[in-house]
């Protein structure tokens, strides 16, 4: 069942429409995303916001107290309060089911927006905070969503009689034929605002530009979208915001590249360390972090005598850290063998003699059999 829209606007079920309206409009300015620091200020807004859409609107309000919620998707009416009543349903059979609308509310919900955030590696890996520049609708704050210059009320429209729409019934073979169309003065609204705020010219909200604050939780990767409650658009008449979606893409790093929740990296290694083995320290994706401690800032990479090029070292939990869950993946190092190059002479001697004590003077190449098992087969087939 939906809240109690006047235990949330604070006001009683006797309330005016103008006690209804100052009151939304003290809550509003309290509670907007961009001025509140309570926690719940956005889930608060939304509330208010949805308590305003209904109990601002005469037939809203009027369903809402017989029991119903307008706000929920065509409950219409609880249980008990009796269901449709006889004319809609001729209405609906006969062309006339425009009148069932009756006027439409000035006050709706706004708009969802997505906007986009690039974002470096280390940010997705270890999460950041970042302001975006947002252009949205926001409440109107000369009015407070009100539209009215003065605060005051809209009055009934006289062309349509406060119904929002101007029916004409045409006579045909069938019957007489109901047809609605919405009040082109008051453009459905079945109410017009006398005199209109000057900065948002009746519609309660003005586009701005804002800032907003977006905290990005470590381990998200490209395509993954952030849901800022509240944060869209504001609605039409001060109307409930939508939501802001903030979709994440993640550039590429020189050094490390992300497969799921582990890193790859490669390490170049010089020939002798490759043959005589060495321990090395290689910086690690930690090291980008201001917080960072030393420790985490690299890795020792043990690189056993006679290692090849290829030969891949696994570094446990020294990946990206998992969005959902606890712990990290990990870092895999392949390690390519650098073969020495500009060499001097005393450098080209040794090397010649390290030939020379190998038997490598002349050395016999041979292509080295691919292992498998497919060539392994091929090799006992052949004999
Ligand atoms: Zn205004
Ligand atoms: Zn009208």
């Amino acid at each position: 069942m939906s809240s109690d829209y006047y235990a949330t606007l604070g006001v009683g079920r006797d309330a005016s429409p103008e006690d209804i309206k100052k009151a939304y409009r003290k809550l509003a300015m309290r509670y907007h995303p961009d001025v509140a620091s309570e926690p719940d200020a956005a889930e608060k807004f939304k509330q208010i916001g949805e308590a305003y859409e209904v109990l601002s609107d005469p037939s809203k309000r009027d369903l809402y107290d017989r029991g119903g919620d307008p706000l929920q998707n065509g409950a219409g009416f609880a249980p008990g309060f009796g269901g449709f009543d006889f004319s809609t349903i001729v209405d609906a059979m006969f062309g006339g089911a425009a009148s069932a609308r009756g006027p439409r509310s000035r006050v709706a919900r706004g708009q969802d927006r997505l906007e986009r955030v690039r974002l470096s590696l280390v940010e997705a890996a270890f999460g950041a905070t970042t302001e975006l520049r947002v252009d949205s609708a926001v409440l109107c704050s000369t009015c407070g969503g009100s539209g009215a210059a003065d605060g005051a009320a809209p009055v009934a429209c006289a062309n349509c009689h406060g119904r929002g729409e101007i029916s004409q019934v045409k006579r045909s073979f069938i019957g007489d034929i109901r047809t609605s169309t919405p009040c082109p003065a008051c453009r459905g609204f079945g109410s017009v605002i006398e005199h209109p705020c000057s900065d948002c010219y009746g519609e309660g909200r003005v586009r701005a530009q804002r800032t907003v604050t977006v905290k990005i939780p470590a381990g998200v990767t490209t395509g993954n979208r952030i849901r800022l409650e509240a944060h869209g658009d504001v609605g039409p008449g001060g109307g409930p915001a939508g939501d802001l979606y903030v979709e994440l893409a993640v550039s590429e790093h020189e050094l490390f590249s992300r497969q799921g929740d582990n890193l790859e990296a490669t390490l170049e290694v010089p020939l002798t360390a490759a043959a005589l083995g060495a321990t090395v320290e290689m910086p690690t994706l930690d090291a980008e972090r201001e917080e960072a401690e030393p420790e985490e800032a690299q890795v020792e990479v043990e690189i056993r005598a006679g290692t090849q090029t290829g030969t891949r070292v696994v570094v446990r939990g020294r990946g990206v850290p998992k969005l959902r869950g606890r712990g990290r993946g990990d870092l895999g190092i392949t390690i390519m063998v650098r073969t020495p190059t500009e060499l001097d002479e005393a450098q080209r001697a040794l090397l010649s003699q390290l030939a020379e004590l190998r038997g490598e003077q002349t050395p016999i190449l041979r292509p080295k059999p691919a292992k498998g098992v497919f060539s392994r087969l091929k090799e006992a087939f052949s004999g």
